[in-house]
């Protein structure tokens, strides 16, 4: 028989990452892992820990083999299918909230989030701000289906996903005018880029959720004309950006005739959100 230590030891991965899955496998958090090391393992838990490190070796991703992320203190599930949510985009959640609770106070209002993923952004607005009613839109089966069990997960009722392809998801809604603020990350990624990135995204994350056309900004281009139909007057619209495409997203808000645009920026100091009032 193995040990939790003769287990680390085997593996050739990061030891935080091989903590963390023995410690799903094993049911029990880190500390249980630090303070047993000398209890045994069943050959079971051994060989499905030899095969995901293995899996982790290649790239895939350790949320995936988790099955969970935490993002903005809230524990999502996850699952392959849908992107990651990144520390990045809690800057745009954030100042979404604290924009609620300056502009709103109290008052109910609603707002929607273009390409959920695993609702991150649309289940934390809903969490923090119980004010509002999110309607998220997501063009992926997989998407709509990891939201909702985020959704069950979180105990939230203020919100509802919906199929479909950005505002096409939303026909026979009457919502035209409805939203004091509509959100989105949408793919933002160059085709042509997307062979840079590291392997544990672009093997093992959708491309769906990536890629943005020849230049990265179709969808800037797509949503920010239309929005304007479903925004109420002053609405706001927000963008998680690319860290280079700051100006150009600017520029496509002026050129549609919005208000008060502005960039922020990310931890690292780079352009990561635009946003701008109807
Ligand atoms: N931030 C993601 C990445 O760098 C991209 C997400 C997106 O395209 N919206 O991988």
């Amino acid at each position: 028989m193995v040990t939790i230590n003769n287990l680390l030891r085997k593996s050739e991965n990061s030891i935080l990452d091989s903590i963390l899955v023995l410690g799903k496998l094993l049911d029990v958090d880190k500390s249980y892992i630090y303070t047993y090391g000398d209890r045994e393992v069943s050959k079971e838990v051994e060989e499905k820990f030899l095969y995901l490190m293995q899996e982790r070796a290649r790239g895939y991703p350790i949320q995936y083999i988790l099955g969970e992320r935490e993002f903005m203190g809230l524990d999502f599930y996850l699952e392959e299918g849908v992107l990651v949510p990144r520390p990045d985009t809690e800057i745009l959640v954030e100042y979404t909230i604290e924009y609620i609770n300056k502009n709103y106070g109290d008052r109910n209002i609603k707002v929607l989030d273009l390409g959920i993923g695993s609702g991150a952004i649309s289940l934390s607005i809903a969490h923090y701000c119980k004010n509002t009613f999110v309607y998220g839109v997501d063009i992926s089966d997989t998407a709509i289906k990891v939201a909702n069990l985020n959704k069950d997960k979180l105990n939230l009722f203020n919100v509802n996903f919906y199929k479909g392809d950005l505002f096409k998801a939303l026909e026979g809604l009457d919502l035209d005018g409805g939203f004091q603020i509509i959100a989105s990350n949408p793919p933002y990624i160059a085709s042509k880029e997307i062979e840079n990135l590291d392997t544990t995204v672009k093997d093992f994350e959708p491309r769906l959720a990536l890629d943005g056309g020849f230049d990265g900004l179709d969808f800037y281009r797509k949503i920010t004309p239309e929005s304007k139909r479903f925004l109420d007057d002053n609405g706001l619209l927000i963008y998680e950006i690319g860290y280079d495409q700051g100006e150009a997203v600017v520029e496509i808000l002026y050129s549609e005739g919005f208000n008060k645009v502005s960039v922020l920026k990310d931890l690292q100091g780079l352009d990561r959100v635009v946003l701008g009032t109807k």
